[in-house]
């Protein structure tokens, strides 16, 4: 099927893979398929490359290559630190788990599903910008609390996170504190001194999907949820995903040498957007009000329209957008995010993210906020 995207503005969903990532990629898809835990050459070769790559994330991340575990993602990231996190702390006697109730759904679905094994799982609320409130956080936080995890920016409306706040309410109570940075670690330094565990994925920023990472800070302990061949420090069992992996590494060296560049660029691009936006839908506002978001983020509730029904449109009309979590697009529940600010279900139906890439230009904006235009013009007159 040919694809007729001629505007990608759905980069929180996934990026295009980057043509470092690709060149570094291809040999370990060919002549170079040595398993990386074997002795011989092959293998020692395989495992330059994947230790290489290890040294390039933690490099990015200010973390140290041996608190570096590779994933099959930042679903899996997310898994392991939070129901690692937690299983470790039941041993401990602390049996309790606190997240917030705007995590992605591969922190909300496992902390429910430690719930249901037994776990006291409290999701702390946000304010009606989609800001975390560390109050409550630290209301629900004591020394039966194995872990706490608060993503640092959110995937649909982007807000930007109190991360060191949560943090130090996590470790005043003796709690390890984990941090999804999926979305955050594209478009803003993030400090893995920040937390204990953290959680990062390659196709967010020009690398292939199905590779992630878990920083788990030098003492931290997780229970690992795959067993087998002992691979990660016994953290993560399985054959080493090499061309994943190094794909991984050339992606995050060249993304993050460029980023404080993209990040400026991309926040001037996405207020000309809203500005163009806001001038032709009077009464159209981002949803996170004043509050610290991504820069490549614009998420808008049109009030009238159904969402679904706007990004069908806009996709007829070559423009890639989304309603928010590219997980639940789809879905007839109204996002759990939005739930959580308090905004209307009849609101949350209009939803709109468009979240621009490095590669995004001013006449993609432009064509993108035409066809926002028109589409909401149709959708209202039906
Ligand atoms: N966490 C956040 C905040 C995300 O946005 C995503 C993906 O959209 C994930 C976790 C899952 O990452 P992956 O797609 O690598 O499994």
């Amino acid at each position: 099927m040919q694809t007729q995207t001629s505007v990608y503005l759905d980069h929180a969903a996934t990026t295009p893979l980057s043509e470092a990532a690709r060149a570094a990629m291809e040999p370990f898809l060919g002549e170079r398929y040595g398993n990386a835990s074997s002795v011989h050459a092959a293998g020692r070769e395989a495992r330059k490359a994947v230790d290489e790559a290890r040294e390039r994330v933690a490099v990015a991340l200010g973390a140290r290559p041996d608190e570096i575990v590779f994933t099959s993602g930042g679903t899996e990231a997310d898994n392991l630190a939070l129901k690692g996190a937690a299983w470790h702390g039941r041993e401990q006697g602390r049996d309790r788990v606190v997240v917030s109730a705007i995590e992605h759904h591969a922190i909300l679905d496992p902390a429910r599903w430690l719930a249901r094994q037994g776990s006291r799982v409290a999701e702390v609320g946000v304010d009606a910008s989609g800001v975390v409130r560390v109050d409550a956080l630290e209301a629900a936080t004591d020394d039966r609390t194995a872990v706490v995890s608060v993503m640092w920016a959110n995937n649909e409306i982007g807000t930007v996170q109190p991360v060191a706040a949560c943090a130090a309410a996590a470790r005043a109570a003796g709690a390890v504190f984990h941090t999804d940075a999926v979305q955050a670690f594209p478009w803003i330094e993030v400090d893995a001194r920040e937390a204990d565990l953290l959680s990062i994925s390659a196709h967010k920023i020009g690398g292939p999907k199905g590779v992630g990472a878990l920083m788990v800070r030098r003492g931290v302990k997780v229970q690992p949820l795959l067993h087998g061949g002992g691979q990660e420090r016994d953290v993560r069992s399985g054959t080493y995903n090499v061309a994943g992996i190094v794909g991984f590494g050339a992606a995050v060296e060249s993304w993050v040498a460029r980023r404080a560049v993209q990040s400026e660029r991309a926040a001037a691009l996405r207020d000309r957007l809203q500005a163009t936006l806001s001038a032709a839908l009077p009464g159209i506002r981002p949803s996170t009000g004043d509050a610290v978001r991504l820069p490549n983020n614009l998420h808008v509730c049109i009030e009238g329209v159904d969402g679904d029904s706007l990004i069908l449109l806009l996709d007829a009309a070559g423009i890639a957008a989304s309603q928010g979590s590219a997980c639940s697009s789809g879905a007839a529940e109204p996002s759990h995010v939005l739930a959580a600010m308090g905004v209307s279900r009849s609101s949350a139906r209009g939803a709109l993210r468009l979240t621009l890439g490095p590669e995004t230009t001013a006449s993609d904006v432009d064509a993108a906020a035409d066809a926002v235009v028109a589409a909401v013009a149709r959708l209202r007159a039906r």
